[in-house]
């Protein structure tokens, strides 16, 4: 049986080279650079909550790294370095002995494209939760933010939406699936590809930017009110795929579209003069960015549908806390 000693040795221990010190002793070191700012997200995956509690251990570890670097990308931020706090049930890795191989294999193969050094954490027994802290670095003064959105501004988002949102409904039978559709369905919702690179991009050419985690609706909406402005956005301008396509307009699929979550696209305001520049770089990074709609002078948010009438949304997106 492993001790948690042994679990930190042998799955979570690699050597590192930006950071000065990493797992093993007391606290990590790192040298911030004078020229950069240290950018911090941290992001929480609860069993039952976030995740099935049998899920596949190899995407639960590509995921929880996915989520956080997706917060790099709303910053433009380049992530460098991350933290792994882990709560297992002893049962669990007693089970299932190749939990934590598979975990850690999830988390390192995400962690070696972006060159991220895991250089510390927690390793405790008790109900599956997995936390994650990003650090990264971006140029002084450059990091993209949910307030900086003006008037004019386009409306952006990146990939398309309410692929990951469908799959889950599927899962709840809410919706049925063909399997080619559910298979594309659920690795957008269990491996998102974050959009770190895109981000990086971004910091000359947009003004504000957030990464869509809670759905359109929720985070276009932190924008605004961030910003203190409105926006109309228009429904059939939504980049979706043509699974999602084919089941428009059901409520479920536009709900799915508006306020699914787990996207971890990107959602980002522009000035129009921007435009060419942009699908220059979509081009360029084959990432599909859409004008989705305008930001405005005052507040709120409304969705046009197709005949141009509005749409009021009965959820706005996902809020743990919300009734
Ligand atoms: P402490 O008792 O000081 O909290 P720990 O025994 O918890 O120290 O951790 C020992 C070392 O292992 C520390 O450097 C810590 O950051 C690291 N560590 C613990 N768990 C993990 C993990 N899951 N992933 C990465 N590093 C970890
Ligand atoms: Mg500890």
């Amino acid at each position: 049986m492993h001790s948690e000693f042994d679990i930190i040795r042998q799955y979570f221990t690699r050597p590192v080279t930006k950071a000065t010190l990493g797992v093993g002793d007391d606290a990590a070191l790192i040298t911030a650079s004078i020229e950069k700012e240290l950018v911090i997200a941290v992001d929480t995956l609860v069993s039952g909550h976030h995740f099935f509690a049998d899920a596949d251990p190899r995407k639960l570890g590509y995921k929880a790294l996915a989520v956080n670097l997706s917060d790099m990308a709303a910053m433009g931020a380049n992530p460098c370095w991350a933290t792994l706090s882990l709560t297992v049930p002893k049962k669990l890795i007693q089970t299932n002995k190749a939990w934590l191989d598979e975990f850690s294999a999830g988390f390192f193969e995400l962690a070696n494209i972006y060159q991220i050094e895991l250089i510390g954490g927690d390793t405790t027994r008790g109900p599956l939760n997995i936390c994650v802290q990003i650090i990264g670095e971006v140029e002084k003064g450059k990091a993209m933010l949910r307030s900086g959105a003006k008037p004019d501004d386009d409306i952006w988002v990146s990939g398309y939406l309410g692929d990951a949102a469908l799959a889950l409904a599927h899962i709840n039978e809410n919706i049925i699936l063909d399997s080619d559709e559910l298979m594309h369905c659920e690795s957008a919702l269990n491996t998102p590809i974050a959009r770190v690179e895109l981000g990086r991009q971004l910091i000359n050419l947009a003004h504000s930017a957030i990464d869509i985690s809670d759905g359109l609706i929720a985070d276009l909406g932190h924008i605004v009110e961030c910003s203190n402005v409105a926006a109309t956005i228009n429904l059939n301008e939504i980049a979706c795929s043509s699974i999602l396509k084919k089941y428009l307009p059901q409520p479920i699929a536009v709900r799915c579209l508006l306020a699914g979550g787990d996207d971890y696209e990107l959602c980002f305001t522009a000035s129009e003069g921007k435009h060419k520049e942009i699908e220059e770089l979509s081009l360029k990074s084959a990432i599909p960015l859409t004008r989705i709609g305008k930001i405005k002078p005052g507040k709120g948010l409304t969705i046009f549908n197709t005949d141009s009438t509005a749409i009021t949304l009965e959820t706005k997106g996902y809020d743990h806390f919300g009734t």
